[in-house]
């Protein structure tokens, strides 16, 4: 196995740790209910997409 030869310095280890923030997932508001859905995704609460097609009842089963 491979072992390090050096410790790594604070200011190496803080550059490598610069790239690792969390990215902020992508949400729109649905245009027809208004509720946060996923971008190109069928809107969860009121099952339409493009404003038009519903696609499944998002109530009650
Ligand atoms: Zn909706």
């Amino acid at each position: 196995m491979a072992v390090p030869k050096h410790k790594v310095s604070t200011s190496k280890r803080n550059m490598r740790r610069a790239h690792d923030a969390l990215k902020v997932s992508a949400i729109e508001e649905c245009p027809s209910c208004g509720e946060l859905k996923r971008p190109h995704h069928v809107c969860a609460s009121c099952g339409q997409y493009n404003e038009r097609e519903v696609i499944s009842a998002g109530d009650a089963a």
